[in-house]
């Protein structure tokens, strides 16, 4: 396969064929994923099937099904059913059982990573190192910071003891996107039943495939029957009929800005809990007394990352106008040394794009750059044949209030401009509707912590970049999201706070 990805591209090289190739994949026949209700594989109600497509194939590699509501209500059942005796069961004893199905992914790693890269199209050493590890990572986090979750005591006056109870709610929602498939859908599961809820997740329609290993490794581990349903299938059919399931009291979701308002709209007439995990712009700024080459090679991983498909990707690169021309020649000559091919090729830095329809977005941006005046300066360009390829790509000369600096593209596309001083840098990276995460590159702390604290982002990483510890609060500002997860918020999330007053006298 990598062959037809002609060494010639402005923007990457390409890598050498493999022994072992996603492409290799082609031909197989399609997995047939079933539905996880109530500890039982199962065929959608409809008896519907949609397809799997493979990003760096183009063929079918799987046929999910297409849930409706009915099969919605079913897991719903089975967690509200199984929710009595889970929530009662030891704390200890669920710490216990989320530790064992950490271990089996853990053991599973090398199969669950090749899964994951067939079906996302992100590069199978990404996938080892950061995707796998990181759902390990969620189960046992949550394993054991459910053992440490105390609550608050109030004597007051000697009159009354005020205490906290934290409860969980029964069956939460969870919804998460293709990107990060298991990483994601993990961070959301493991705090759900830690808490002693039960759950029913709906995982994306585009990357099933880890979360239908998940399923099977839940029962392996020894979860009870009902406190994990994966129910597969689109957003507007069974994602909605879950968002508006009246037995269904909490959303955790993460997805795109416009699906988020959709989400939060169908939980509105439930008073539902909701989180909301959203889509981003983030802004990557660089001043003049940056360690340079350090930000260079950072900021090749923040914008090409995944394919440029991860929502703290830095895709707006904002730099010091005393070093822009000498940045841009250090950033575009490191990617094109990118090399984008074969997912599971082990030289390979840049996989597929997750879909056709992705990749006719993607394309799109960039000739809208073009445009709009902009100049692109490397890639540009999708790659002919099979799958769903686009050179990693760097625009320069637009302004802030262009739409490729406005709208979220989700690829491997990143602008630079430049900027003069601290007010313009804050002006800039603040000029969206977007407020996940933001980059900073100094070595003057005090302008470190100044600037951070003038970004509307929900994380600031200065000096680097998704250095990510479980324990800290997680979420978007502005339209990036509503709520914060991670450590004790996610705890606090899947909780439900009562107060119970003692008289005392
Ligand atoms: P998406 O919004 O299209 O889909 C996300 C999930 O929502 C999928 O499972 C989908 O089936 C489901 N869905 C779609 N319509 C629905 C509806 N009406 N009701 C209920 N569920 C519905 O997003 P995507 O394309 O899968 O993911 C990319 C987006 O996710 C990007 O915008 C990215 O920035 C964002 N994202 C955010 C974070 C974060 O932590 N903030 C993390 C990863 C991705």
């Amino acid at each position: 396969m990598s062959s037809r990805h002609s060494p010639e591209l402005s923007g990457a090289r390409a890598t050498s064929p493999a022994n072992t190739s996603a492409a290799g994949e082609v031909g197989r026949a399609p997995l047939v994923v079933s539905n996880f209700i109530n500890g039982e594989f199962v065929a959608p109600a409809s008896g519907a099937y949609i397809d799997d497509i493979g990003p760096a194939t183009g063929e079918v590699i799987a046929r999910i099904p297409d849930s409706d509501a009915r099969d919605i209500d079913a897991a719903v059942r089975a967690a509200h059913s199984a929710f009595p005796a889970w929530s009662r069961t030891p704390v200890a004893e669920r710490s216990r059982l989320l530790l064992r199905l950490a271990d089996l992914i853990e053991n599973n790693l090398e199969e669950l990573a090749r899964l994951e890269s067939r079906d996302n199209g992100k590069t199978v050493t990404l996938a080892r190192r950061l995707d796998i590890p990181r759902a390990v990572a969620n189960f046992r986090f949550f394993a054991t910071a459910i053992l440490h979750y105390a609550s608050e005591a109030h004597p007051t006056d000697g009159v009354a003891l005020n205490y906290t109870l934290r409860q969980p709610l029964g069956v939460a929602g969870l919804i998460s996107p293709w990107n990060l498939p298991l990483y994601l859908l993990s961070w959301k599961i493991a705090p759900a039943i830690a808490t002693g809820n039960t759950c029913v997740a709906k995982p994306s329609e585009l990357t099933p495939l880890t979360a239908n290993r998940l399923a099977q490794l839940a029962r392996d581990a020894g979860l009870p029957p009902g406190v994990i349903n994966i129910v597969h299938g689109l957003g507007a059919k069974a994602g909605d009929a879950l968002t508006s399931h009246p037995k269904v009291p909490l959303i955790s979701f993460t997805g795109g800005t416009v699906t988020g308002a959709k989400v939060a709209m169908a939980a509105a007439p439930h008073f539902k809990r909701v989180s909301l995990e959203l889509g981003g712009k983030n802004p990557n700024v660089i001043f003049a007394d940056a360690d340079l080459p350090e930000a260079v090679k950072t900021s090749i991983q923040s914008s090409f990352a995944n394919q440029g498909e991860i929502c703290l990707c830095g895709s707006r690169i904002f730099v010091e106008r005393s070093i822009h021309d000498h940045f841009v020649d250090e950033f575009v000559a490191a990617t094109k040394q990118l090399r984008i091919g074969d997912p599971w090729d082990e030289a390979t830095d840049v996989g597929a794009l997750i879909s056709a329809a992705h990749l006719e977005k993607v394309s799109g941006y960039v000739e809208l750059a073009k445009q709009e005046g902009g100049t692109i300066v490397a890639g540009g360009r999708r790659i002919d044949g099979a799958g769903f390829f686009f050179e990693p790509t760097v625009v320069t000369g637009l302004g802030c209030d262009r739409r490729v600096l406005q709208e979220e593209i989700f690829g491997p596309v990143v602008t630079i401009t430049p900027f003069d001083g601290e007010d313009e840098a804050i002006a800039f990276a603040n000029s969206t509707r977007y407020g996940l995460s933001a980059t900073l590159w100094t070595r003057d702390l005090q302008r470190a912590h100044r600037v951070a604290a003038a970004l509307d982002a929900g994380t600031v990483w200065i000096n680097c970049w998704l250095v990510r510890d479980l324990r800290v609060p997680f979420g978007g500002m502005k339209e990036s999201g509503v709520g914060r997860e991670g450590g004790f918020e996610s705890l606090s999330f899947f909780t439900e706070a009562k107060n119970v007053c003692v008289k005392l006298a």
